[in-house]
């Protein structure tokens, strides 16, 4: 039976009834998301009928049910996709509209902003701080970034050649598979979907299980918004199903991935084995942030601090690697622990909250394992290595103590590994060979960071750093408008700024004959 046959025998009902209304505790308002799965511009119900449970991480507790989608889901997006891109005129349309539409679901965004922040908070255990002040700007930039650049894409002229010119187009790719990870649910969705719509592609995009909220609310401003239909669809689903099947799907034309190192490999085997889709991957890392007796240490104990603090060590560039050189070792490791000391874990709905819980119990029980085996590897804890006690929280959620190593040793599975969470290794160095020889040292190249005030040291410390973003006296500050991606095995190409573009366009050569007669 063919899918189409299906699905009109299944009559699905075009809208979903919209999720359990939720209690938004910062404005008091109620909060409402659908839950289908969302193809066409409509939500629908999953062709299986089945359905998932979405996990507050302050309480362990389900907070409401989606529709899961599977491989028959991804098919039915992608039919819906390639309509779009082929049947429409979305592919050549006015560039000045893309950036319209674009601009136009930045503006729905602002306006339903608390709603939005609501709803990432309460998914993924975030603070306000965090998604108020850093994702909801962050992905509100993006998309006015993007729309900016949609007619300004452009191709070379060459009349160089005697008797042709040439000339080369920008394309679109065709349909884009993007598949986005729980640690910024909003940010990645809006970063990946913003560069694939401002050149002219569609999407069928898949959000992380355990984080699925906000990109169902943002498909319902889509709609809003007035995207054609088809232009993005969202299956919401696990990894090895819904995943699975856009990274294999033969009519997918590029696969855009953000997530783990282990599943970047497996989505490029699975582009390699099916179609060979273009692939970009942006994965995991285990940064070095390299402080010299030169620096301002109280300004490196302040950056350093956020390395790790930010997103709770969820980030793929968190400064899990701290070097400091032997001369203020002593004086940096007192401050960076009374520093992260003074973090508060707590709810994260409670404004006065630095560290809220870590994403999922898969996570925090990831977290423990490594601050486990850092014991037994014979590191010494200088702060923190337990689970964090949390007032009204009864033992619920996944709190833990922001955690420092020292004594570690390059071999240490917590200096190799990244774990994901609050904790941080801090090594000695003596000079500048050694330091970039160990921070070098690893199979990741994502981000890195130096902090001095001599210059010189600057240009041979970030000239020989193996990573795609090298901060020099601050830590993870990154901005839609500057390239981000990963050296060795921290991925392949770049997001955000115009270098996100080439990985959403093809470009075509189209010579002229202006008088070469063919060759006899
Ligand atoms: P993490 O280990 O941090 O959860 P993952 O790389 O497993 O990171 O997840 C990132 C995203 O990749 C999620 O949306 C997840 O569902 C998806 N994913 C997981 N496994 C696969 C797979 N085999 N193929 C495609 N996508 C996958």
């Amino acid at each position: 039976m063919s899918l189409k046959t299906l699905h009109s025998l299944r009559a699905l009902p075009p809208w979903m009834p919209r999720a359990k209304l939720l209690r938004n505790r910062i404005n008091n308002r109620d909060v409402s998301v659908p839950t289908g799965i969302f193809i066409n511009n409509e939500f629908r119900s999953s062709l299986s009928g089945s359905k998932f449970s979405v996990e507050n991480p302050a309480t362990g507790q389900p907070i409401l049910e989606i529709e899961e989608g599977r491989e028959e889901d991804v098919n039915m997006a992608v039919e819906a996709a390639r309509k779009a891109f082929e049947g429409s005129e979305w592919a050549n349309s006015n560039p000045v509209w893309r950036g319209e539409l674009l601009n136009r679901l930045a503006q729905l965004m602002e306006r339903d902003k608390e709603d939005i922040i609501a709803l990432e908070m309460l998914d993924t255990g975030k603070t306000r701080k965090q998604a108020a002040n850093l994702d909801f700007p962050g992905s509100v930039g993006t998309l006015k970034y993007y729309a900016g650049w949609a007619d300004k894409v452009l191709g070379l002229t060459s009349f160089n050649i005697p008797g042709t010119f040439a000339y080369t187009r920008r394309e679109p790719v065709g349909v884009c598979g993007q598949i986005i990870p729980w640690n910024f649910p909003l940010l990645m969705f809006i970063w990946k979907i913003s560069p694939a719509i401002a050149t002219g592609n569609t999407v069928v995009i898949k959000s992380a299980e355990a984080t699925p909220l906000t990109a169902l609310k943002c498909c319902e401003l889509i709609k809003e918004a007035g995207f054609p239909a088809g232009v993005v669809n969202l299956v919401s689903g696990f990894g090895k199903t819904v995943g699975n099947a856009i990274a294999n799907h033969m009519d997918v034309d590029k696969v855009a991935f953000t997530g783990s190192t282990a599943t970047g490999r497996t989505i490029l085997k699975s582009a390699a084995s099916s179609n060979l889709k273009k692939v970009t991957l942006e994965l995991g890392g285990k940064s070095p942030n390299i402080i010299f007796p030169d620096a301002d240490i109280q300004k490196a104990v302040e950056w350093s601090a956020w390395g790790i603090n930010m997103n709770f060590g969820q980030t793929c560039h968190a400064g899990t690697r701290i070097y400091v050189h032997e001369d203020v070792y002593d004086e940096f490791v007192a401050a960076y622990t009374k520093r992260m000391a003074s973090l508060k874990v707590g709810d994260n709905f409670d404004e006065s909250v630095d560290q809220g819980p870590q994403n999922s119990k898969m996570q925090y029980e990831k977290i423990l394992g490594y601050i486990e085996s850092g014991k037994q590897d014979g590191a010494t804890i200088s702060l923190g290595g337990k689970v964090a006690e949390v007032e009204g929280a009864d033992g619920k959620g996944y709190y833990i103590q922001p955690t420092i190593f020292t004594n570690v040793k390059p071999d240490m599975k917590i200096m190799r590994e990244e774990i994901f969470g609050p904790v941080v290794c801090i090594a000695k160095f003596k000079t500048e060979e050694e330091v970039l020889r160990d921070a070098n040292d690893t199979t990741y190249g994502l981000a890195a960071a130096v902090h001095t005030k001599d210059y010189e040291r600057v240009l041979r410390i970030t000239n020989g750093l193996k990573a795609g973003t090298t901060w020099v006296n601050m830590y993870n500050f990154v901005h839609w408008s500057v390239p981000f991606g990963g050296y060795k095995q921290s991925g392949i190409g770049r997001e955000c700024g115009e270098a996100a573009l080439e990985n959403y366009t093809e470009t075509k050569a189209v010579y002229y004959n202006t008088g070469i007669p063919a060759p006899q």
